[in-house]
């Protein structure tokens, strides 16, 4: 064989290779029901919605991480749980200025696409992306919704995404733009069958939301909806959901949770 047909040779086998790998990691997200409520931030103490958080929450082996997303004034989309990032009030605050707050870990807030990036460099946890509803009203909530799609389209992060919302014309609009996007409804206030109807992928309520209507996850199942749970912090109440098949529990406690899910499948 000459060099270049020992080129040629060696120039498929590296993409068959690569083609090969890419098809293995395409399949690697974890099945276990664990969702890290804000990252896992609790036993390290790092800041909730930190990239630290993130981090820990894929080195525990959680299917998802949850993260919490707002718009600023200039329409960066950012992760934080609160309305104000140490006082500073994010609808009205610029990107620039929310940068001179940190958190006490030295970060500053993530951009959304910081965060998905960083969330993306693995195939192992999804990200769970809840999307905040505007206390500047429902059009700003309705574009935070428009810019969050155009988002995840633009950094191909569909297989990992999937969002949340306790606002519904919100996540309608989510399903409206991306009818394939695997939107759930947080607010506990809409029975399975309308959001079978309207489109949703699943619900995630809160646990107690399913107490006071034990029918509720069964009907969605029925329907072909996923069902999530926040937040379940204690083995009994991990139990009593798992024991009725619940797809995911969002948790503070993600260590507890593998260990609870562990003993339960197994
Ligand atoms: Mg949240």
């Amino acid at each position: 064989m000459n060099i270049k047909n020992m080129k040629t040779v060696t120039r498929i086998f590296l993409t068959l290779t690569v083609c090969i790998m890419w098809h293995v990691s395409a399949a690697q997200f974890i099945k276990n029901q664990a969702i890290a409520h804000r990252g896992a931030w609790k036993a390290d103490n790092f800041p909730q919605n930190s990239i630290a958080s993130l981090h820990r929450a894929i080195a525990l082996g959680c299917a998802g991480t949850e993260f919490d997303v707002h718009l600023t004034k200039d329409d960066v989309l950012v992760v934080n749980h609160d309305k104000d990032f140490y006082g500073m009030d994010i609808a009205t605050s610029t990107y620039k200025e929310l940068l001179t707050k940190k958190h006490p870990n030295g970060e500053s807030i993530p951009t959304a696409k910081e965060y998905l990036r960083e969330g993306m460099k693995q195939k192992k946890t999804k990200l769970i992306y809840e999307l905040k509803t505007s206390n500047l009203g429902k059009e700003r909530t309705r574009y935070s919704a428009d810019l969050s799609v155009q988002l995840v389209k633009k950094l191909n992060a569909d297989e990992w995404v999937e969002y949340i919302l306790f606002d519904y014309d919100g996540a309608k609009r989510i399903i409206e733009l991306d009818p394939n996007a695997k939107v759930y409804y947080l607010n506990g206030d809409v029975a399975p069958d309308q959001a079978k109807k309207d489109g949703f992928y699943g619900l995630d309520y809160n646990f107690n939301v399913y107490k006071k209507n034990p029918t509720w996850i069964k009907e969605a199942h029925d329907l072909g909806l996923v069902i999530n749970a926040w937040t379940v912090n204690t083995e009994d109440e991990m139990l009593n959901l798992l024991n009725q098949n619940v797809e995911f529990l969002t948790t503070d406690e993600p260590a507890l949770a593998i260990e609870v899910i562990n003993k339960h499948n197994n």
